[in-house]
């Protein structure tokens, strides 16, 4: 039997407003992601990046058309029900990292872990070794605001990662950084998703990052279409 995907997005619209102001963003707009596979989202500002990936993960609700997470349909579940996959199996990195200001490293990316049901040791564990990998161990005992930017995004993506999701989702994810601390930043990203098989969509400007992916998709006509770069 064929593989589901981990991410379908079927026949999506989403309208902004009603009436003569209403603003189509995405017009059954269709993506399929599959276990492993790393897409890059390229696309000029403006053209639903954010709506797509807040559709992706639950956060929105579409005006048309349904969300497949691991190949269940999601349009029809209650919001509990989309909470409970969004926590399961979807981590999301922003540009910006909205970590726990008044919690260490550690403890934001044992946050996630907890709320899911390990107990503490288990959730440091997993927490340190996250740490460990993105190259910031010895940090694990600082708050966000005594860390680098690029430190807090690395923070930011073992946090997401911390529940080992089926699907992440990121929104410029170095978008904040200066070019040597996102070309760093990125690598550590893909280093992790490559190695935890998990699926990647990463909205970036970044032609030089989008193009280490598997592929690049970008928007037109509020449609997803494949992208040269
Ligand atoms: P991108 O991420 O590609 O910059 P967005 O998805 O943030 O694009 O936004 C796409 C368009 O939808 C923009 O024109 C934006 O102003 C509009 N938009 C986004 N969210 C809303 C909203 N909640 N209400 C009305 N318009 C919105």
């Amino acid at each position: 039997m064929a593989k589901k995907p981990v991410l379908e997005l079927a026949s999506v619209s989403r309208l902004y407003g009603s009436g003569d102001s209403a603003l189509s963003i995405l017009k059954n707009a269709g993506l399929k992601l599959y276990e492993g596979e790393t897409v890059a989202l390229v696309a000029p500002s403006g053209t639903g990046k954010s709506t797509l990936l807040h559709i992706a993960g639950l956060l929105e609700r579409p005006t048309e058309g349904d969300v497949l997470i691991g190949g269940t349909s999601c349009s029809s579940l209650s919001d509990e029900g989309r909470t409970t996959i969004r926590r399961s199996s979807i981590g999301f990195v922003y540009q910006f990292h909205h970590l726990l200001p008044e919690f260490s490293a550690l403890e934001n990316i044992m946050m996630p872990q907890m709320i899911a049901g390990l107990t503490i040791p288990e959730a440091k564990k997993r927490a340190k070794a996250l740490l460990d990998y993105m190259r910031i161990g010895h940090r694990g005992d600082h708050r966000p605001a005594e860390l680098s930017g690029g430190e807090q995004q690395r923070v930011a993506i073992a946090r997401a990662v911390a529940n080992a999701p089926l699907l992440l989702l990121a929104d410029e994810p170095t978008g904040n950084l200066d070019p040597e601390t996102a070309a760093y930043v990125f690598s550590a990203l893909e280093a992790l998703v490559r190695q935890s098989g998990l699926a990647a969509l990463i909205a970036t400007h970044n032609h030089d990052l989008a193009h280490r992916m598997d592929r690049c998709v970008t928007i037109a006509d509020g449609k997803v279409i494949d992208m040269k770069i």
